[in-house]
């Protein structure tokens, strides 16, 4: 019987609990065992306990739970390559070949870095007479298939990642409470939502609040970045609007590369010799993390975990890594390389300020 072993990895993401569920179930319905390697990589490190074999009842009632009921963590052993032989020796010795990873873009980067090197991993662990050769001889490839659980949409390749919508949510009912004490006392809110090197979640909630200016990393602000807000803000005003709210990301910048802060825009907000408003800020920080997974990231985490067990029993030595993306609707599998390697460089783009190239690159399509 073929095992397969799910984890987590990176930072948490709604809908995660939903693809351990569906991984975990579709391998048992396609005839394997199921397994789940608990706290991600440190889990495959530390073996034992932390990988644990999976039933069909033991992911029941996972679609409706925030988090990760199977931990996550961040791995420092993981980046070095003692740490990766440990982890293929607790792979052996459960039994395991086949990996589905929900994670980021270094998540993503470490799978397959642990697919390339498995080879000579295992003749590593041979010669060093931690494992015998025949111990060996039915695991010579390691399959590998990534998930990408992310809030921020920050991945290349795939319309959505797991989570973002969810956040997404989260962040516009976090919006509309504070619109309703805004628009009572006639206030101004700042409000600062996540992304460093992407605005997705800052664009999106503007569009989807009708806030009166947003800030994100890709669109820096040019020079006049200041009048350019207090117009509009002063237009709606004047239009009627007894509320502001200006949408700011963790990684706002202006054309020269320095950071936009909340205190920067309440400060003009409220100066008095300007629009003099009462003015605040709100960081919404690890809320838009949390709760539970709005129904577009549960329907994604199940059909992408799925494809991503079809994916990895269908994969043979030949094949690239692939990770499962969604592209007009449609779930299919593309190469992970390459959009981790797009990923990486838009954040580079966004760090060197070349904002076209960086759009440029978010827009890029991968087929398999
Ligand atoms: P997020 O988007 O939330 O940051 P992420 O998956 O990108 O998620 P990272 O902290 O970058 O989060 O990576 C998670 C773990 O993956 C690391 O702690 C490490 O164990 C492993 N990892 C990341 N990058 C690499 C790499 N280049 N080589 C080996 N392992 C890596």
């Amino acid at each position: 019987r073929k095992k397969i072993a799910i984890m987590t990895s990176g930072g948490d993401s709604p809908g995660m609990n939903g693809v351990v569920r569906a991984c975990v179930r579709m391998a048992i319905h396609m005839g394997c065992d199921a397994y789940c390697v608990y706290e991600g990589y440190e889990g495959l490190v530390q073996g034992g306990n932390f990988i644990r074999k999976m039933e069909w009842h033991d992911v029941r009632g996972w679609l409706s739970e925030g988090g990760t009921l199977i931990g996550t963590a961040r791995c420092m052993a993981f980046y070095e390559r003692p740490g990766r032989l440990v982890a293929a020796k607790n792979m052996i010795l459960n039994g395991i070949d086949a990996l589905i990873i929900c994670g980021g873009d270094g998540s993503l980067t470490g799978a397959d870095k642990f697919r390339a090197e498995w080879p000579s991993l295992l003749d590593e662990l041979v010669s060093a007479g931690e494992l015998q050769a025949e111990q060996i001889e039915p695991y010579k490839h390691l399959n590998i298939v990534g998930l990408v659980g992310s809030i921020d949409n920050d991945l290349s390749g795939t319309d959505a990642t797991i989570g973002c919508y969810s956040s997404l949510a989260r962040i516009c009912y976090a919006v509309d409470l504070i619109e309703a004490t805004a628009s009572s006392h006639s206030r101004a809110f700042v409000i600062e939502v996540m992304g460093r090197h992407c605005g997705w979640l800052a664009l999106m909630a503007g569009v989807a609040t009708g806030a009166d200016f947003i800030f994100i990393p890709e669109k820096p602000r040019d020079d006049n970045w200041r009048e350019d807000m207090c117009n509009v803000v002063e237009h709606h005003r004047k239009m009627g609007k007894r509320k502001t709210i200006v949408i700011i990301a963790e990684g706002a910048l202006d054309r020269h590369g320095n950071k936009i802060t909340p205190t920067m825009v309440k400060d003009l907000l409220a100066d008095k010799d300007g629009l003099g408003l009462d003015t605040r800020i709100t960081t919404l920080g690890h809320v838009q993390r949390g709760g539970t997974a709005v129904a577009y990231d549960r329907m994604l985490a199940t059909l992408q975990g799925v494809e991503a067990v079809k994916a990895v029993l269908e994969a043979t030595p030949e094949t690239k890594t692939c990770f499962i993306a969604i592209t007009e609707n449609k779930i299919v599998r593309k190469p992970l390389m390459e959009a981790v390697q797009a990923a990486k460089e838009v954040a580079k783009a966004i760090e060197m300020q070349d904002f076209d190239r960086a759009m440029a690159l978010r827009d890029t399509e991968f087929s398999e």
